[in-house]
């Protein structure tokens, strides 16, 4: 596929689903993290906006923190290389870990992100994913927390970009090639 000839086709996932499924995994989590204080750690930039959305529905003591990590570059399929852009500063140890990442496609993101949070001694790690494309898995993850399983395609908006377009789409869109 050429990819400056993708353009926008269907919505996957609506602005109302969206909302839904951000309202069912707070109450999840919310239970699940009763009288603890979680370090959520939103997985820049894909997450932004879904992090956003789950603290405010969470609604309950937590702290935030972000990393930045790139295997993508600007194409559509995943480089398999995971670089650090910018890592956790702050001490974690004995912090209960609570990931929020946009989407797990083949795994190595977040597989790279836990060993790391594992190693500076994190006492729990948990995983809170948006959107799930288990097709191309390379590397095995438990979703702890999981919006919604999609098939493999391409999909932008509601924080997640094509080249740095279309974050601002207020639904998931699935890519589709320009006729
Ligand atoms: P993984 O390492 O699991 O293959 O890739 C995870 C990261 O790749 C996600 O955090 C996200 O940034 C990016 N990614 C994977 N699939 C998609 C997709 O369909 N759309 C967008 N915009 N990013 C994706």
């Amino acid at each position: 596929m050429k990819e400056q000839h993708l353009k926008l086709a269907r919505v996957l996932i609506s602005k109302e689903e969206l909302r839904a499924i951000v309202e069912r995994l707070a109450t999840e989590i919310r239970r699940d993290y009763q009288g603890r204080t979680p370090l959520l750690v939103g997985v820049l930039k894909g997450s932004f906006i879904f992090l956003a959305d789950l603290v405010r529905c969470l609604n309950m003591p937590l702290e935030i923190e972000f990393v930045r990590l790139a295997s993508y570059g600007a194409g559509t399929t995943s480089s398999g290389r995971v670089r650090v852009i910018q890592g956790i500063s702050g001490d974690i140890r004995h912090r209960d870990i609570l990931l929020v990442e946009d989407i797990v496609d083949t795994g190595l993101t977040i597989s790279h992100l836990m060993q790391t949070l594992h190693r500076k001694g994190a006492a729990s790690i948990r995983l809170c994913a948006l959107l799930d494309k288990p097709s191309q898995r390379k590397v095995d993850i438990k979703v702890d927390y999981l919006g919604s399983l999609i098939p493999d395609e391409f999909v932008v908006g509601y924080g997640l970009d094509y080249a740095e377009q279309y974050r601002y789409l207020p639904a998931i869109y699935a890519l589709g090639k320009e006729d």
